[in-house]
């Protein structure tokens, strides 16, 4: 825990999970007491349907179906500008959590539609980050 924040921990768990990201993991929050499994969110802990905190990381195997999609017609960064448009989405992980907005790369000759099934790669961001991107094939 933080002295200065005692409800603050001292490990975020966004930072975790991108540190898997660059190992080539994709990991999941795994509740002990519910067994829900969840996206990271940044200084979230706790588990997001029971409130419970024991929870810990699972490796996700990165596969999973689109759930939803929408395309970005606006250049929010100059190092994407050249992209635009571009799709996002939201993907159901074969391990039954649902992902936050994540980028899309839409194989040549794919139709991008809820239910595609969709596998993660890991990429570099502008910034020097690294991210899963999910691919429709
Ligand atoms: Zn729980």
């Amino acid at each position: 825990m933080n002295a200065e924040h005692p409800e603050r921990p001292d490990e975020d768990p966004w930072d975790v999970f991108q540190e898997g990201a660059r190992r080539g993991e994709l990991l999941l929050r795994e509740c002990g007491d519910c067994g829900a499994r969840s996206w990271p969110v940044p200084w979230m802990q706790r588990c997001h349907r029971c409130l419970g905190a024991d929870t810990r990381w699972l490796v996700a195997g990165g596969t999973g179906t689109l759930y939803t999609f929408a395309r970005i017609h606006q250049d929010y960064h100059p190092s994407i500008a050249d992209r635009t448009p571009y799709p996002i989405g939201i993907v159901d992980l074969a391990e039954g959590a649902r992902t936050g907005r994540v980028g899309l790369l839409v194989e040549p000759g794919a139709t991008l539609r809820a239910g595609s099934p969709v596998a993660a790669e890991f990429r570099e961001a502008p910034d020097g980050s690294t991210i899963p991107w999910f691919v429709v094939r």
